[in-house]
């Protein structure tokens, strides 16, 4: 048997395992013997894992008792890392140290990979799902953590794809000939702890189609339960008590009263928090309305997304056969509720929300293992990007930096762009071009992927060579760069630096430690002292791990560049590549400085020549100059 006919062999007898990693919990689920996915218990017999990691000495622990020491330790507990993904650091200190959200995440599928290792007694083939709206580096970010885990990561599926999956199982479209079921169009609303997403779905017997998504990675329960968390704070300083928020494990009681308060609001018309802080105790008594009320303006986001995500597809509610609920927030009765009155359409449950997404992800590993063996697999699933790809160029009216856009969103996966480059002066050896994903013109508020460095370009290319790069997103939102000189058998070398994300080095680095559950005590010698966060939608700061000492100078784009960046890049191809990402200064950080320093110099011009007026007239009274008083 040849390596290629082993591995093949051992993908058909391999479990197909799906996770999905949530921002609040996480669960796993397989696909049997008879092809049915099946919910994997924990070790502790839970359905659900809460997301949460505590760091002790000598291991990290995750799950129900990290959640229960967030709040007693609370400087010991990551929680929500999910919403930090695409930040260089979890945004709070773990016991004074920093750590990348990506080796936080993968601290957690680390258990949940023990967990199926004890139901199944191999990890499988796995399928991680990350939100629809996840940007490239996030997703990068979320298969870099399964490979620290120790999991065999087939891929990674958005999530309303998988709970799409999911709803598709239970109505028997997934069977070989999909007989039993009609043509749909199905409105996934998934509203988890951390993100929300909305995506349009086109389901057909042996086929799901994505048409268009949207969402906020920064939108889920947990600001529902910061809501309820500050009314319940006023209330108790209103009573004479001070202000739990200012205590950390104060902060983390109340977290889990005002959560659990919110539970019983999906069930009950009122609900009670006792808070008991300081020697003060009061309890906040607080009504489903008075809830709805203070949570109307995070629900009316989702509202908006929903209803742009059906203007995009230009389609309407009456073409809508199905809305389907996923995630645990979308059990608040506000929801289903406001989904009824926009839609006039009674939201679907068919599928346990806290459990589609891990079924559906089973379901696609299933579908990817027998694919890839080159069996029947009854059905397609195609999707859409969620941003838009683009590289930066020059606007030639303006001269000013744009984004030229190459792959718009919401284009079907995978897609390819090839553009043409070319070469600026004759033997150049280099050429870069700044890849950015997201929607704005402007460079800045884009997503900084990286730089693509076409290095060692053959000698003595003449002026005006052209040379192809071609992009293109995978079906899993990933993207791929190849690079071509037309006539040329053999494809130049090419290397992403990107502007977020651990290096290859890195992550080995990392690995050990995650999968061997190490506790605080090892991981901190691999964690870093200061903070140097810094959203991906902004230009990049200095990662966790560059040791590189001082920013390289951004290189010059030439004016006659055209709507590409098309640029000798000598300085960028000689610098060694230590795969670090280097970074670059904002172009928004030095305006800001430029309009603070002419602010600073006006002022003190003005004070000036204040302090010598009066001193002229002090020191020379008898000279006659206007007064103004
Ligand atoms: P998920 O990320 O899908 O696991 O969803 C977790 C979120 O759902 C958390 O914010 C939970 O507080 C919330 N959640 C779970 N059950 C309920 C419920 N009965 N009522 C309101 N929110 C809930």
């Amino acid at each position: 048997m040849t390596d290629s006919e082993d591995r093949m062999s051992n993908m058909l007898t391999e479990d197909a395992v799906g996770i999905d990693l949530g921002t609040t919990n996480s669960a796993a689920a397989w696909i049997d013997e008879k092809g049915h996915s099946v919910m994997i218990r924990s070790t502790e017999g839970e359905l659900l894992t809460p997301s949460v990691v505590l760091f002790d000495d000598d291991e990290t622990i995750v799950g129900k008792s990290a959640r229960a020491a967030s709040t007693v330790h609370p400087d010991q507990v990551a929680q929500w890392v999910k919403r930090d993904m695409g930040f260089h650091v979890y945004h709070q200190p773990i016991r004074g140290r920093y750590f990348p959200p990506e080796v936080i995440q993968a601290c957690i599928l680390r258990k949940l990979k023990d967990d199926i290792v004890a139901e199944l007694d191999t990890v499988g083939q796995t399928v991680i799902t990350v939100p629809a709206y996840f940007d490239e580096p996030r997703r990068k970010g979320t298969a870099d953590a399964g490979e620290m885990a120790g999991l065999n990561v087939l891929d990674i599926v958005n999530e309303p794809t998988a709970a799409a999956l999911a709803f598709g199982e239970r109505l028997g479209f997934l069977n070989a000939s999909g007989s039993t079921a009609e043509e749909m169009t199905v409105l996934v609303y998934d509203l988890g702890g951390g993100t929300f997403d909305v995506t349009l779905l086109h389901m057909a017997p042996g086929r799901i189609q994505t048409i268009a998504t949207d969402g906020d990675v920064q939108l889920g329960g947990h600001d529902w339960d910061l809501r309820l968390l500050d009314f319940a704070a006023e209330q108790f300083i209103e009573s004479g008590g001070p202000d739990p928020r200012q205590d950390p494990a104060a902060f983390g009681r109340l977290y889990v009263a005002v959560e659990e308060a919110k539970h019983t609001l999906s069930a009950r018309n009122r609900a009670s928090i006792r808070i008991d802080h300081a020697r003060h105790c009061h309890a906040v008594d607080v009504t489903r309305e008075q809830f709805a009320d203070m949570t109307a303006d995070l629900l009316e986001r989702t509202v908006y997304t929903t209803r742009q995500v059906l203007t995009d597809a230009g389609i309407s509610w009456d073409k809508i056969s199905r809305l389907l609920l996923v995630g645990g927030s979308t059990r608040m009765p506000m929801v289903v509720e406001k989904l009824q009155q926009m839609s006039g359409i009674r939201p679907d449950r068919t599928v346990n929300p806290d459990e589609a997404v891990a079924r559906g992800a089973a379901l696609y590993a299933r579908f990817l293992l027998n694919q890839r063996a080159g069996r029947q697999t009854g059905y397609q699933v195609s999707n859409v990007n969620s941003h838009s790809l683009g590289v930066e160029g020059i606007d030639p009216e303006t001269m000013r930096k744009t984004k030229v856009t190459l792959i718009p969103r919401n284009t079907p996966l995978p897609a390819t762009f090839t553009d043409r480059f070319t070469i600026k002066r004759a033997g150049q050896q280099s050429i870069v071009v700044q890849v950015l994903e997201g929607e704005s013109s402007s460079p800045d508020d884009c997503t900084q992927i990286g730089r693509t460095v076409v290095r060692d370009l053959p000698p003595n290319l003449p002026m005006g060579a052209p040379i192809d790069v071609t992009f293109s997103y995978q079906s899993n939102g990933r993207l791929e760069i190849h690079t071509q000189i037309p006539g040329m058998a053999q494809p130049c070398r090419l290397t992403i630096q990107r502007s977020s994300g651990l290096s290859d080095g890195r992550i080995a680095d990392w690995r050990g430690s995650v999968s061997a559950a190490a506790g605080f005590d090892r991981m901190a010698a691999l964690a870093v002292t200061e903070e140097p966060r810094a959203a991906l939608s902004l230009a990049s700061l200095p990662l966790p791990e560059a040791l590189t000492p001082s920013p390289p100078p951004e290189p010059p784009v030439p004016p006659d560049a055209g709507p590409v960046v098309s640029q000798p890049a000598q300085a960028e191809a000689d610098r060694p590549n230590d795969g670090q990402t280097h970074f670059t200064t904002s172009r928004r950080s030095s305006t800001l400085r430029f309009w603070v320093l002419l602010t600073g110099w006006i002022l003190s011009s003005v004070v000036g020549l204040a302090v010598g007026y009066l001193l002229v007239l002090w020191l020379f009274p008898e000279i006659d100059l206007p007064r103004p008083w």
